[in-house]
């Protein structure tokens, strides 16, 4: 590739990006937040009165906080009765995995404990689509729908088949067998003895609920590359209610980016000039106040293969796939490391490294130096020498092909030293 894909351009620094803040992941951060001030804020502002009220009427399913933890497959598709807004929150909802530990037991909780594709319940008789609206229909949608105060019981299977227009009562009798099946025996009791009392009764609005947020599962064809820029397999999932916004950004990232990240290493000299054990690429070393940002790009764009070659231009233009200097076949390993011209420059590198007590390889070339606090300043310079190098060969490489004079590398690296010392000191 010649250059680098934007969900790279929006990693940070440190891990191969260049920090762009991503808008669209800023949106669904922004609706994720909002979904915490939704679910678990203790001021109900005007607009979260209004989020709710329409979330309750929605498709008849009176339904409010509960619609979050509801089970994805079963989830209605058409959002288009809701607000835009709340359209948005919910369908920034469904790009996670997001859990809730356990069904409620006791209390407001368990009477408005969702009937339809609640995971914790698995009413599979309530699972069809025809099922389904006649509880709508029949309002009976919660496990509190189901309790006749008035005989101080369960509802009777008939009356529930009257109610969901049915003429047989053995689905009714399949769902409340299941219901009671799926129960806890201290939600039966509970259930029982509010029968018994005959309070609380539904409605009932549920508590904050406990949800986890954590990456979806990877459902992508293809397989992730060992070395991935994405960090979708690192990320646990978290509490909802306390999770950083610095977290919700970094999951929405990369689940936003999840397809560019996974399959790509993340750097393309991998297969180049395979690492030694240990070793990385330094993306936090490519930059620092010493090296100028241009300077520092050049690195990062050879990192990610994302610099001109032969072989690549070729491809979509008439110039030759051959070196401009030597006629071998121009690869991104001949043009940085291997190309014949660049040998008294590495030469030269080898020969001021040794002053630092450092061995100049290809290796200390490409990944460059990781910076340690005790040498820090030795290794801020020799990153500097590194980048400057590199600049050296891009620069006479564009020259030759725009036909200038000087091409000589090791002459270029040494004038952009001096020039540096000259702005820096003198
Ligand atoms: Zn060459």
């Amino acid at each position: 590739m010649h250059w680098a894909p934007v969900g790279v351009l929006h990693l940070p620094l440190k891990e191969g990006g260049q920090g762009l803040k991503c808008l669209h992941a800023q949106v669904r951060v922004f609706c994720l937040q909002a979904l915490q001030s939704l679910l678990y804020s203790a001021g109900s502002s005007t607009w979260s009165i209004l989020a709710h009220a329409f979330l309750h009427c929605f498709q008849r399913l009176r339904y409010d906080r509960q619609l979050f933890y509801l089970c994805p497959r079963g989830f209605p598709r058409d959002l288009s009765r809701l607000l835009v807004f709340c359209q948005d929150l919910l369908r920034t909802w469904k790009l996670f995995s997001t859990t809730r530990s356990v069904a409620a037991a006791v209390g407001a909780d368990l009477l408005a404990e969702p009937l339809l594709h609640n995971p914790q319940l698995r009413v599979q008789a309530a699972e069809s689509r025809s099922v389904c609206q006649s509880l709508v229909l029949a309002e009976v949608t919660k496990v509190g729908d189901l309790l006749d105060y008035n005989r101080r019981d369960w509802l009777d299977p008939l009356t529930l088949a009257r109610r969901m227009g049915l003429s047989r009562p053995r689905t009714p009798r399949r769902i409340l067998q299941e219901v009671k099946a799926a129960l806890t025996p201290a939600a039966r009791a509970y259930l029982n003895r509010a029968l018994r009392e005959g309070a609380p009764r539904p409605p009932s609005i549920p508590g904050p609920p406990d949800l986890s947020i954590g990456p979806l599962p990877c459902r992508s064809q293809q397989t992730p590359h060992p070395f991935t820029a994405g960090r979708l397999h690192e990320l646990q999932p978290v509490s909802f209610q306390i999770a950083p916004r610095k977290y919700l950004y970094t999951l929405t990232l990369h689940t936003l980016h999840a397809h560019t990240l996974v399959s790509r290493p993340d750097t393309k000299w991998r297969d180049l000039l395979p690492p030694l054990e240990g070793e990385q690429p330094q993306w936090a070393s490519l930059y620092s106040t010493l090296v100028p940002r241009p300077v520092g790009d050049i690195s990062w764009r050879l990192l990610h293969g994302a610099a001109s070659t032969g072989v690549f231009l070729t491809r979509f233009t008439p110039i030759p796939d051959t070196c401009p200097f030597c006629n071998v076949r121009e690869t991104l390993a001949h043009v940085y490391l291997e190309c014949a011209r660049l040998q008294p420059l590495f030469r030269f590198l080898t020969n001021i490294l040794l002053r630092f007590w450092l061995h100049f390889s290809p290796h200390l070339f490409i990944y460059t130096l990781p910076i340690h606090g005790p040498t820090k300043s030795r290794d801020l310079l020799v990153n500097l020498l590194l980048a400057l190098a590199k600049t050296a060969i891009y620069k006479t490489r564009e020259g030759r092909l725009a036909k200038e004079a000087s091409c000589n590398c090791r002459a270029v690296f040494r004038s952009s030293v001096y020039s540096r010392i000259r702005a820096e000191f003198l």
